[in-house]
């Protein structure tokens, strides 16, 4: 007797993401993602940080030097936003600094 039962979705609490979705600063998910001009992405945060107000800001990676604050990327915000709402939501919580 076989009684297989399917898991529903969205009840895994932690949700597998590759590794294009993975911010190159934090190694976490990324949230709110920027491209900079080197096509490097990460959080928002993340490049908002290791900015160089002075002048000439570098990619945390390739050292790619930028001048223009990239803009986040809403198109991708809103697929990781559907792809991985659990842990998107840790990470928004993460960032805000929010404790529910
Ligand atoms: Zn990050
Ligand atoms: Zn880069």
């Amino acid at each position: 007797m076989e009684n297989q039962q399917e898991t529903p979705a969205g009840v895994e609490t932690d949700e597998e993401f590759p590794d294009e979705f993975q911010c190159c600063v934090c190694w976490d998910l990324l949230f709110k993602p920027v491209v900079l001009a080197c096509g490097h992405i990460s959080c928002f945060w993340c490049v908002f940080k290791m900015m160089n107000r002075q002048g000439v800001s570098h990619c945390p990676v390739c050292r790619h030097p930028y001048n223009h604050f990239p803009s986040i990327c809403q198109l991708l915000h809103f697929v990781l936003l559907k792809l991985y709402p659990q842990d998107y939501k840790r990470r928004e919580q993460q960032v805000l600094g929010v404790s529910q």
